[in-house]
């Protein structure tokens, strides 16, 4: 079995819609999970927004848009009458239930319904699209059968056992279409793995199933070795193990959600990377092997803050790192980076929900600053560290501002933390610097 995710842009439009159709209709049983189409999500986010904001009329004049392009799209797509009918009836159905929601009070709860709503539509529309075309298709509710746990890890037993059962009602399906990113939480409600989450879906999907591969299909010709949001030039990888895309990924790389390759490591399942809109280039594969050594690629996380934490006497002071990481554990706030000197001890934090608790605690005992607006630079790469290229790395020292480095914490990962507003600058240079071999000229 195969799980194929295709992306928003995938299925954001009607070429690309048919591209889906024309790479998945193989004859071969398979499972595609689908994202919402491209800036549906974005626009149910904005929606929440608005309800929380009090501002109705923005919020109905958001959903009045999404209808707008709904009805092109289905008008387009779906030309037998029963089906549009069917497929403009389900949608406009949705689009009533939310304007039904514009006056609710805010809650969680309220948002993950609101952004569920894009999935929904885009398998709706694509699984109706397929029969259309004479495929045997499947639509199998995310709903019915993806669960997180009250850890918010996938409840991989569940899953497994209503996947399968509901996948039995008809086993003959060609094509089991599903949601990607949507799921319930242990208490049954509606919930989702996270922007992004779709990639998530399918590994979960393909390791409940032992499926032979997953592919990620995008509107990229793979993993590229720079974030091609900012850096000309970047180049396709063609085979990255686990471990790298696991640290990209984390790092920044909005090509795969955080915790994609999660599920399918252990099992050696393949994740295979591969452009929608060219389906012939080779893309990138994910596997256990390492290929190649050096560095790698390149990738940012924004969002960061760094903490710095003084001690008079830390080195003497037996157990102060002990209290500081004391701190964070009961927050339940994880610590991305971290770097020690004789008196002080420098971290960075993604999530600061609880930093004034935090800043609060340690100032009981040591001066603590911190800086906000930053990101990390991370650089992957098999025995990194031990590369000829990577001291070229360091010369970027001399044009931008490092505020901290890890070097040597695996020995395939080097992190520099710097400003945001040199991120962009700082990426370019790392291209120059260590893939084009140029010293900047500035
Ligand atoms: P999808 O909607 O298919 O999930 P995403 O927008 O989430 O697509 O991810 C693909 C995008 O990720 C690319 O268009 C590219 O702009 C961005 N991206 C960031 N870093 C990388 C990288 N290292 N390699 C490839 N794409 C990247
Ligand atoms: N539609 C969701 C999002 O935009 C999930 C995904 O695309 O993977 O975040
Ligand atoms: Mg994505």
């Amino acid at each position: 079995m195969l799980v194929l995710k295709f992306g928003g842009t995938s299925v954001g439009s009607i070429n690309n819609m048919i591209n889906v159709k024309n790479i998945i209709h193989d004859g071969q049983q398979k499972v595609v999970v689908l994202s919402a189409m491209s800036g549906t999500t974005n626009a149910l986010v904005t929606i929440s927004d608005y309800i929380k904001n009090g501002q109705t009329k923005e919020a109905l004049n958001t959903i009045d848009v999404l209808s707008n392009t709904y009805a092109t799209t289905i008008k387009t797509l779906i030309t037998s009458p029963d089906l549009h009918q069917n497929v403009s009836q389900y949608v406009q159905n949705v689009l009533n239930g939310l304007a039904n929601l514009v006056n609710t009070n805010y809650s969680n709860l309220l948002y993950n319904t609101i952004v569920a709503q894009g999935e929904l539509m885009s398998t709706y529309i694509f699984t109706h699209f397929l029969k259309q075309e004479g495929i045997n298709a499947k639509l199998l509710p995310a709903l019915d059968f993806m669960r997180i746990d009250k850890t918010f890890e996938p409840d991989n037993y569940y899953i497994q056992q209503n996947l399968n059962r509901i996948m039995a009602e008809d086993n003959q399906a060609e094509i089991y279409i599903t949601q990607g990113f949507i799921c319930r939480d242990a208490e049954g409600d509606i919930a989702n793995l996270q922007r992004g989450g779709s990639d998530y879906t399918a590994t979960i999907i393909g390791a409940v199933l032992k499926a032979e591969e997953v592919q990620i299909w995008t509107d990229i010709d793979g993993f590229h070795n720079n974030d091609p949001r900012f850096v000309e030039h970047t180049k396709a990888i063609s085979n990255l193990s686990f471990d790298e895309s696991a640290e990209l990924a984390y790092f920044g790389a909005k090509i795969l959600h955080p915790q994609t390759v999660m599920p399918v490591r252990a099992l050696d399942i393949p994740v295979r990377l591969k452009n929608t809109m060219l389906p012939k280039a080779d893309g990138t594969l994910i596997t256990n092997q390492v290929h190649g050594e050096g560095i790698k690629a390149i990738a940012a996380k924004d969002g960061i803050t760094a903490i710095k934490i003084k001690s008079g006497r830390m080195l003497q002071a037996h157990g102060f790192l002990k209290k500081v990481f004391e701190i964070f554990e009961r927050y339940e706030t994880s610590i991305d980076m971290i770097t020690t000197s004789e008196i002080a001890v420098s971290l960075t934090i993604d999530d600061t929900t609880h930093l004034n608790a935090i800043v609060e605690e340690l100032s009981r005992f040591a001066h603590v600053e911190v800086d906000n607006y930053m990101s990390i630079v991370c650089l992957v790469g098999n025995a990194i560290i031990f590369h000829s290229d990577t001291p070229n790395l360091f010369q970027i020292l001399q044009d931008v501002s490092v505020r901290m480095i890890s070097y040597g914490g695996s020995n395939n990962n080097i992190s520099l933390l710097i400003n945001t507003s040199d991120k962009v600058e700082t990426l370019q240079k790392l291209q120059r610097y260590v893939f084009e071999g140029n010293p900047v000229l500035v």
